[in-house]
């Protein structure tokens, strides 16, 4: 048995305070340039109906503008499409956020083509990942890059130290990954998944673990080695509420550091994307 520390909680809301009033005084000081943002919601999906309606109020207090596109559960790919196409060449609107998920009759593929990685604040279509291996000026998807800033904001060193990732979706790890390996962050980076052999014992290898499966408590005392920073990326709905994918029980006591869930990574993604926004703004030659 090791000794019990005490485990610092990362709370996500500083951090994404930090991001929002910052982002708020640069576009004062750059005198209040204009910036658009345009999302696209196709149905009646009451939680993308939520997540749609806090990016807007969170978009307004910091001085960005938006505008909502509220098209009905039955809008055809032709439709979905025509509209997409439309924003993407309006060059007022800086970025474009498709709500995923799309109704399953609709091909979210194609609607992604159609977004220029200028505008894609998102950070989901291909040139966008292609941008973030290739180290090019782009937008890193919102959780991902959340999960760094916070990082960045308790002072996480990185360099050199060894980040697990388990869970290797185009949403979250694989982007994860690239990104925390990039130059100037330095992480040596070991991707796991679904069929990775001796999960436990390489999660116990992490100076820095991140779980992004969605399965309820599945990161247990035995996955942490002692001192480690741990940050829990999934969301599971449960009777007893939100749970994230790290069992606290194990954690606590055993992790240097550990993002709780809620409060931690999910409260970043609205301010990530505010910040993607404006750097759209400035990727389209807007001063700010
Ligand atoms: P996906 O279902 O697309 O991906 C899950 C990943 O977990 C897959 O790569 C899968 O592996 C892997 N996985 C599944 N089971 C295991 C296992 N037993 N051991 C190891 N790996 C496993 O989910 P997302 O990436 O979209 O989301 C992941 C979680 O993050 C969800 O709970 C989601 O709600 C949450 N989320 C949180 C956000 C936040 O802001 N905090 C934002 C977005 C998502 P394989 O590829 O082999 O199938």
């Amino acid at each position: 048995m090791s000794e019990r520390i005490s485990t610092q909680l990362l709370a996500g809301a500083p951090a994404r305070d930090q991001i929002l009033d910052s982002l708020r005084t640069r576009i004062v000081q750059a005198g209040s340039p204009t910036i658009t943002l345009a999302t696209v919601l196709v149905g009646d999906d009451g939680p993308s109906k939520r997540y749609v309606a806090s990016k807007h109020k969170t978009a307004a207090e910091v001085g960005i503008g938006s505008v909502q596109v509220d098209l009905p559960a039955a809008t055809t790919q032709q439709e979905l499409n025509e509209v997409v196409a439309r924003l993407a060449t309006d060059s007022t609107v800086h970025g474009i956020l498709v709500q995923m998920p799309l109704p399953n009759h609709l091909d979210a593929e194609q609607v992604l083509r159609l977004i220029p990685a200028d505008k894609d604040v998102d950070g989901l279509t291909s040139e966008s990942l292609g941008r973030l291996v290739r180290g090019l000026p782009g937008h890193v998807g919102c959780t991902p890059l959340g999960v760094l800033r916070i990082l960045e904001h308790y002072k996480i060193a990185t360099a050199g130290q060894h980040a697990v990732v388990v869970g290797r979706s185009t949403l979250v790890g694989y982007p994860l990954s690239v990104l925390l390996a990039r130059k100037g962050i330095d992480c040596t980076v070991t991707l796991a998944h679904s069929r990775t052999e001796g999960l436990d014992e390489i999660c116990r290898s992490a100076d820095i673990l991140i779980s992004a499966t969605g399965i309820a408590h599945s990161i247990t005392a035995q996955h942490i080695q002692p001192n480690a920073v741990v940050i829990d990326v999934g969301i599971s709905r449960t009777e007893n509420g939100i749970v994230g994918d790290v069992d606290p029980e194990g954690a606590m006591g055993r992790a240097r550091a550990l993002t709780p869930m809620p409060g931690g990574t999910g409260i970043m993604t609205v301010a990530c994307l505010m910040e993607n926004t404006v750097n759209a703004a400035v990727l389209q030659g807007v001063r700010v």
